[in-house]
C-alpha cells in the first residue's frame, strides 16, 4: 500500500507529492511530475528517471514479521529515506529505536506487525519513521 507518493526534483529541489488519485503535481521548474496519490505511482520527466529522487513510502504488510519488513525495504532503493522503530502495542514501550548501528534483536524480528504509524523524522525533514507496533 502506498503511504506517500512523492519525488524530489534534482534541478529545483522541490519535493512534489500526489495526495489522491488524479492529483497531478509538477515541481516549480516543470521538469518532473507525479500523479496517482495512494492508488498508483505515475512519474513524468523531461530527460530521464535521473531527473528525480524517489521518496515514496510504502506501508508494511501486516502478515510480515518485523525482520522480513525491514530486510525487504532496506534492499529497495526507494526506501532509502525510511527508518523503522518498534514498540509494544500494549504499553507503548520502545523495543528497538531503529538505530542502524544496533542490529534488530532476534526476538523482535520474529514478531508479527499489529499496526504502524508514519511520522516525519525530526532530524531530517525528508526521512520518515515508521513506528511498528507489535505485541510483546
Ligand atoms: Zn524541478
Amino acid at each position: 500500500m502506498i503511504l506517500k507518493n512523492r519525488i524530489r526534483c534534482r534541478f529545483c529541489g522541490d519535493i512534489v507529492e500526489s495526495k489522491y488519485r488524479h492529483d497531478f503535481k509538477s515541481c516549480s521548474c516543470g521538469r518532473v511530475v507525479v500523479d496517482g496519490g495512494r492508488d498508483y505511482l505515475r512519474r513524468g520527466y523531461i530527460d530521464s528517471k535521473d531527473d528525480y529522487i524517489e521518496l515514496s513510502v510504502f506501508a508494511p504488510d501486516k502478515e510480515m514479521t518485523v525482520r522480513e519488513l525491514i530486510e525487504k525495504n532496506r534492499s529497495d532503493p526507494r526506501h532509502r529515506y525510511t527508518e523503522y522503530a518498534v514498540r509494544d502495542a500494549g504499553t507503548g514501550r520502545v523495543l528497538w529505536d531503529g538505530d542502524r548501528r544496533r542490529p534488530l534483536p532476534d526476538e523482535i524480528g520474529a514478531r508479527e506487525i499489529v499496526s504502524w504509524q508514519v511520522e516525519p523524522d525530526p532530524q531530517d525533514g525528508e526521512a520518515i519513521i515508521i513506528w511498528i507496533d507489535v505485541f510483546e
